[in-house]
């Protein structure tokens, strides 16, 4: 398993901006590191990214809706996506679960349409603080990785993003323990819903990588790459980040 770093650039972004994609791109074909490398701006900027990129690293969509096309105003499809040039879409972030009241089901649908499309689904799941001060966290990832997770995913359609909503855009990071402890039990999750599959799709961890943490993070087992918010909006730190695979190699 090729470990994989995402960049999700949420609701930032603009045309200035693009030369930190171009950054990235020139760093990736430069020091060719052990893992691939997508980012996911916002929708506005994907055809001009995907096109400066050339192929170099991938782009990212950073939701998509579960149908093609129709009167679905501001929405996205999966195939609008892969049109402007991406070649993966996270679904089920916590931000959209929590601000857009998107469902497991809703999840479902989407990385469902995203295999439609022949995208790569980056599924999010994660436990708020009070589930896992309540000893339910890995209760609650299981429970979404059942009723998120298309039946017939297979490595090359699917990746798990973990991150415990506690952890995003603020600092604090679970222990070392923590991370291992939960990703082994999604690999278990993932074996019990998909079978042989499930021992080949990567989990990645997301919340509050840096540059400084990467090289620990992913070095833990069952950690197939990072899911970066905030780091990856400067190239050079998200770049500390990608090298930092090479480093645990
Ligand atoms: C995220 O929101 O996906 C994320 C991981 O954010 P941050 O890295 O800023 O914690």
């Amino acid at each position: 398993m090729r470990p994989l770093i995402v960049g999700n650039w949420k609701m930032n972004g603009r045309s200035g901006q693009l030369g930190e994609i171009e950054a990235v791109s020139r760093s990736v074909t430069a020091s060719r590191p052990s893992a691939d490398v997508l980012v996911c701006p916002p929708s506005t900027l994907m055809e001009r990214a995907a096109r400066i990129v050339a192929g170099r690293i991938g782009i990212g969509g950073q939701d998509c809706h579960a149908q093609t096309d129709g009167p679905f105003t501001g929405d996205v499809s999966a195939e609008m996506l892969k049109d402007a040039g991406a070649s993966a879409v996270i679904v089920g972030h916590s931000e959209r679960r929590q601000h857009h009241g998107e469902t497991d089901a809703m999840v479902l649908a989407k990385a469902t349409a995203a295999r439609r499309a022949a995208l790569l689904a980056i599924i999010c799941i994660g436990e708020t603080t009070s589930q896992r001060d309540d000893g339910k966290a890995q209760f609650v990832c299981g429970e979404q990785i059942e009723r998120s997770v298309p039946q017939d995913a297979t490595s090359s359609s699917v990746v798990i993003g973990y991150e415990p909503l506690w952890a995003i855009g603020s600092g604090h990071m679970p222990s070392s323990d923590e991370i291992s402890d939960m990703h082994a039990h999604i690999r278990r999750c993932l074996a019990d819903r998909l079978g042989g599959q499930g021992n080949e799709v990567r989990i990645l961890y997301g919340g509050s990588v840096e540059p400084s943490n990467a090289r620990d993070i992913l070095a833990l087992p069952e950690v197939g790459g990072a899911l970066v918010g905030g780091a990856s909006l400067k190239a050079a730190d998200f770049e500390a980040i990608f090298r930092a695979v090479s480093a645990t190699a």
